[in-house]
């Protein structure tokens, strides 16, 4: 059983890392986010709850988030292991998952704030099916459409400049120290995200001890 944690600042590929880890690995890859953006997409009474926070770059409260991942991890449906993304964001979130569970890993994957920038402001996401495409690195074939989907490409509600803005602070002021206390438990293996996808997966894996991976070529 492999438990990861990966973090790292906005746009640094949490969600793909996490996704290209779980397939090969078969992990469940839990992302915090996701299930909160679910919750909005489907108009829930959590989903209310969180819009406006979400939209404006603002951390969930932590009561939230940690009912969240209890009710996720509660599934079971992890008997490989999983991988989360998003979470931990501050101290308190990190003593919680640390009583609960433990862990073989945290992933840092580690970005320039100039580069987060960059990255972020170019990210869309198809209406329709959720892929995931970037104006920079991955432009779909016909402008603002799903190459799989014909979808609506859109950006998502709190990648704006202010919303990006209020969650570098954070990333830097609250969840950067969760790294240090991380460290101190020598859990963390911090790699270079600015490469491609698939170098910085093959990085993740030399430094965890993992198998190359497979069908990913850099
Ligand atoms: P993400 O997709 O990880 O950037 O998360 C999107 C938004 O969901 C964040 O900006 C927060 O509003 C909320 N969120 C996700 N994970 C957490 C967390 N661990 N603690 C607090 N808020 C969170």
């Amino acid at each position: 059983m492999r438990k990861y944690i990966l973090m790292g600042p906005q746009g640094s590929g949490k969600g793909t890392q996490a996704a290209l880890l779980a397939r090969e690995l078969d992990l469940t890859a839990i992302s915090v986010g996701d299930v909160f953006r679910w919750h909005v997409q489907n108009h829930t009474k959590l989903g209310a709850a969180v819009r406006r926070i979400m939209a404006a770059g603002e951390l969930v409260d932590d009561d939230l988030v940690e009912t969240v991942v209890n009710e996720r991890l509660r599934q079971h449906d992890w008997n490989y292991g999983f991988v989360v993304d998003g979470f931990p964001r501050n101290r308190r979130q990190a003593e919680f998952f640390l009583e609960s569970y433990d862990i073989d890993a945290v992933i840092h994957l580690d970005l320039s704030d100039a580069e987060v920038r960059r990255r972020v402001l170019a990210r869309r996401l198809c209406a329709s099916c959720g892929m995931d495409y970037n104006l920079i690195a991955h432009r779909p074939d016909t402008a603002d459409r799903c190459d799989v989907c014909g979808g609506e490409l859109v950006a998502r509600e709190d990648d704006t400049q202010e919303a990006l803005a209020a969650r570098l602070r954070d990333y830097r002021e609250k969840t950067d120290p969760v790294l240090d206390l991380f460290r101190r438990k020598e859990y963390v293996v911090t790699v270079d995200a600015s490469p491609d996808a698939a170098t910085v997966q093959q990085a993740i894996r030399t430094r965890l001890g993992l198998p190359d991976a497979e069908g990913v070529q850099p």
